[in-house]
């Protein structure tokens, strides 16, 4: 069977490394990788295809950097083009950006089967873009690989049921086993060349375009980090978007390190060695329990609710500043409960088997 991969953002590069590997061991399955481009540059694409050894993409488009609209649209001509010169069993697909949905639309218009991996996530809020992206793919999808109960739980509610529905458990816990190994994680010379020791800093991430997009809700959470500056050093590699965003009269707390985005090793070595963790992204709020660390999410919902649920993250409405500090200080002094809550780090291994059957 040949698969056609659809990449384009850092943490779908991520999660395809891990299914890639799987994928490559698998007998009978061949892959080859489309790079939209919706991520580009060395710090938030090259890094990740060097260091977690994905293999050079079959197809490179440039297609960053656009509004949503233009940017779906001329991803789904180009993939549209790939597809129709080069046969495919199956289209796979990561999560919820734009890339996942120009695949899938592709795909599906063509009769080519999509398989979506993260299946069944919901934040209930259509205002978010990643909302649409994942339902519509769910909805286009002919196998979907969920990564929790609930995610199935989501799917059903929606009427999606049926034996091409599967609960494999998250590809993001494989990658971080499997390169939270590295040695150069337990080295963390990062937090050397940052500045900062273990267990005394907050590491904070921070690029939903709901929060870089309302200058309100950017300037409070940007206030919540400096108050939590003059407590304890905060680390905070900065996405572009934020960057681009931030006002220019922004003063960042002596102890406030913005830094630029970092690749995955070294994010998981500031991950693990932080005291807490706060940020808007997905991909974060469960790295942080993988590493045991709470967490507070600068967002009003959250697609991983049984993170709140135990204990490991809480909830802080960036339209609320009160709700930010309260949010930091109980991530700085409260842990959750252990149980297991996404698999036993062979998601991607069950997804190639799947598909290969
Ligand atoms: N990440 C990284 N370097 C950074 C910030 C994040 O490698 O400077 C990783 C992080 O460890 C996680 C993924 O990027 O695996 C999350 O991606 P992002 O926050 O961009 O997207 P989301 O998960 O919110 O869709």
């Amino acid at each position: 069977m040949k698969i056609l991969t659809v990449v384009g953002a850092r943490p779908q590069f991520i999660k395809a490394a891990v299914v890639s590997l799987a994928i490559a061991d698998a007998p009978g399955l061949t892959e080859h990788l489309l790079h939209t481009g919706q991520h580009y540059d060395e710090r938030m694409s090259d890094i990740f295809f060097s260091e977690m050894g994905i293999p050079e993409p079959t197809y490179r488009l440039n297609v960053g950097g656009s509004s949503h609209g233009a940017m779906t649209g001329q991803m789904l001509a180009e993939i549209e083009q790939v597809l129709q010169k080069e046969s495919y069993d199956c289209l796979l697909v990561y999560g919820d950006t734009n890339s996942t949905l120009a695949g899938a639309l592709a795909a599906v218009k063509l009769h080519v089967p999509v398989a979506h991996v993260e299946a069944g996530l919901r934040s209930f809020n259509k205002a978010m873009p990643e909302e649409i992206n994942r339902i519509l793919t769910d909805h286009v999808s002919t196998t979907l690989f969920c990564p929790t109960d609930i995610a199935v739980e989501n799917l059903s509610n929606e009427g999606l049921t049926g034996d091409h529905i599967h609960q494999v458990g998250d590809v993001m816990y494989d990658a971080a086993i499997r390169f939270g190994a590295h040695p150069s994680v337990a080295r963390a010379a990062i937090l050397n060349d940052v500045g900062v020791s273990p267990g005394e800093y907050m590491l904070a991430t921070i690029h939903r375009a709901e929060n870089t997009d309302d200058p309100t809700r950017l300037e409070n959470i940007l206030n919540a980090l400096n108050w939590a500056a003059e407590r304890v050093a905060v680390v905070l590699p900065l996405h572009p978007r934020t960057v681009s965003k931030l006002p220019s009269d922004f003063q960042p707390h002596i102890n406030l390190k913005i830094i630029e985005p970092v690749g995955y090793l070294d994010m998981l070595a500031l991950e693990r060695n932080a005291k807490a963790i706060a940020t808007d992204s997905g991909g974060v709020q469960k790295e942080a329990y993988f590493q045991r660390v709470s967490c507070v999410t600068f967002r009003d919902q959250t697609e991983w609710v049984e993170l709140v649920e135990t204990g490991w993250n809480r909830l802080a409405s960036p339209s609320v500043s009160e709700q930010l500090v309260a949010g930091i200080e109980s991530a700085l002094n409260e842990k959750g409960c252990d149980v297991p809550l996404y698999g036993g780090g062979d998601a991607a291994q069950k997804i190639a088997r799947i598909l290969a059957n």
